[in-house]
C-alpha cells in the first residue's frame, strides 16, 4: 500500500466518522419519548431516566434514526 492510498483510506474513515448515518437513541418504555437519559443508581448500577414522566430503570427501548 502506498502512501496516497493510506491517505485516502484515512479521509474515507473520517468522512465515516462524521455521517450521522446509524445513530440510536434511547426511547422510554413508558411514553414513548425520546428524553432519555444515564440515570446512575446507587447499588443498582446504570439505569436510565426519562425527563417527560420520570421514569427510572433498566429497562429503556432503542430506537435507530437515519
Ligand atoms: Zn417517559
Amino acid at each position: 500500500m502506498t502512501e496516497d492510498e493510506i491517505d485516502a483510506l484515512e479521509k474515507e474513515m473520517v468522512e465515516e466518522l462524521k455521517k450521522p448515518k446509524g445513530r440510536r437513541v434511547l426511547v422510554c418504555p413508558v411514553c414513548g419519548s425520546t428524553e432519555v437519559t444515564y440515570y446512575m443508581g446507587l447499588k443498582t448500577g446504570y439505569q436510565y431516566q426519562c425527563k417527560s414522566c420520570n421514569y427510572v430503570g433498566a429497562l429503556v427501548l432503542e430506537k435507530d434514526i437515519i
